[in-house]
């Protein structure tokens, strides 16, 4: 059995269009009635990081938002929008970013998602249990809105890591923590959330993508379609194939293909639509890539010491930084230091999370290609 994925043409966030395309990317993969039932209560789980501009690209398109609560609603379904932002409260980033202003105006709840409940996960998940805001559970199903967007940890981000938030604001930084440096093993944790959650719908916004420095940094790229699945899972692994990446490079469709799971596989998916020819993204930049096969050519132990010595790390442009300190709260690890008015990162102890890069609001961290790797640049 395959699993479908839609793709379709809009060109700019002129209400009416995107209305059109999403209504159009739902209908090519089985219609409304497929995923929204009368009087269920869906949440619409945007991405919406932190508090930006919509210009930055990095919040999922308020006019995305609006089409599918709007569809919802006219399906007779009770649409709510959440999350969780990385940094800053939900109404903080919802007002930033005009999210919130389409809950107004639809009048539907606009609920953050920051009460934590203890979960049991399911068989074989990488944590026995679970830490996953009460708000997201209590919906009858949940729609999930992603942004296409690179990103410094993940390589690329989109459907099933935008569920990541689901967990409540700090408890995220737990999770890193648990990870380590080990960031195969951070996917894995959050393809155990998705599938724990699994939202019945996900539709991406990729009219304006971000490349580059992601998730929070990068540069808004006109990227001209909306895609749809009701398995992200799916969704995800056809983006990797439009901007011309490999499975190996994104570990959480790399973890979802070792799992066996049908969905990773693009002999499993039928696009509908447009092809993949019709929307190749030609050189779109990303992130150097931070995990490698060397475990498969290398003895244990060995690629344990030399984990850290090819694993990218961040790097502060100490020119653009603005002494915000806003990396020194995010850092799990608390191993970033006023020193003298400037900041510091402790490479040795870093663990490579990126939530410095990722929360940074002024551009001021990149991301460094480890040393080994600049200079056995196949590994
Ligand atoms: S968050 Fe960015 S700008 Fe603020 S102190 Fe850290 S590196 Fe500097
Ligand atoms: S310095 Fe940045 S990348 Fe390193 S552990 Fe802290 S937040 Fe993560």
């Amino acid at each position: 059995m395959t699993t479908d994925v839609s793709i379709v043409r809009c060109e700019s966030y002129e209400i009416d269009l995107v209305r059109r395309a999403v209504e159009e990317s739902i209908e090519l993969i089985g219609g409304v009635e497929r995923f929204v039932k009368r009087g269920e209560r869906l949440l619409l789980k945007p991405n919406m990081l932190a508090a930006k501009e919509v210009s930055a690209a990095v919040t999922t398109n308020p006019a995305i938002v609006r089409a599918v609560a709007e569809i919802v609603k006219d399906a007779g379904g009770i649409p709510v929008i959440g999350d969780s932002p990385g940094m800053g409260s939900a109404l903080k980033v919802g007002k930033k970013c005009g999210i919130f202003e389409v809950a107004e105006e639809l009048a539907i709840e606009f609920t953050p998602l920051s009460t934590p409940v203890d979960v049991e996960a399911s068989e074989g998940a990488i944590f026995k249990r679970l830490e996953i805001a009460k708000e997201a559970l209590e919906v009858d199903g949940i729609i999930n809105l992603p942004k296409f967007k690179t990103h410094a940890q993940m390589f690329l981000t989109m459907g099933v890591k935008n569920i990541f938030g689901c967990v409540p604001g700090k408890r995220k930084l737990q999770w890193h923590f648990s990870a380590g440096i080990d960031s195969t093993h951070f996917a894995g944790m959050i393809l155990d959330l998705y599938l724990y959650l699994r939202p019945r719908l996900t539709i991406m916004d990729a009219i304006i993508s971000l490349e580059g420095n992601g998730p929070m940094s990068g540069d808004p790229r006109q990227t001209n379609f909306i895609a749809a699945s009701p398995e992200a899972i799916a969704l995800d692994r056809v983006m990797i194939e439009l901007v011309g990446r490999k499975v190996a490079e994104v570990p959480i469709i790399q973890n979802a293909e070792w799992r066996g799971i049908k969905a990773a596989k693009l002999e499993n998916i039928k696009i509908r639509g447009a092809g993949i020819d019709d929307f190749w993204i030609k050189d779109f930049k990303v992130p150097p890539t931070l995990h490698t096969n060397f475990a498969n050519s290398l003895p244990n132990f060995l690629e344990k010491r030399l984990r850290k010595s090819i694993t990218s790390r961040p790097q502060i442009k100490q020119s653009q930084c603005t002494k915000c300190g806003l990396c020194i709260k995010v850092c799990p690890l608390d191993i970033i230091n006023r020193i003298e008015g400037s900041i510091y990162i402790n490479h040795t102890d870093c663990i490579r999370c990126f939530c410095c890069q990722e929360m940074c609001p002024w551009k001021a961290i990149d991301i460094k290609e480890g040393w080994l790797k600049k200079i056995l640049p196949g590994l």
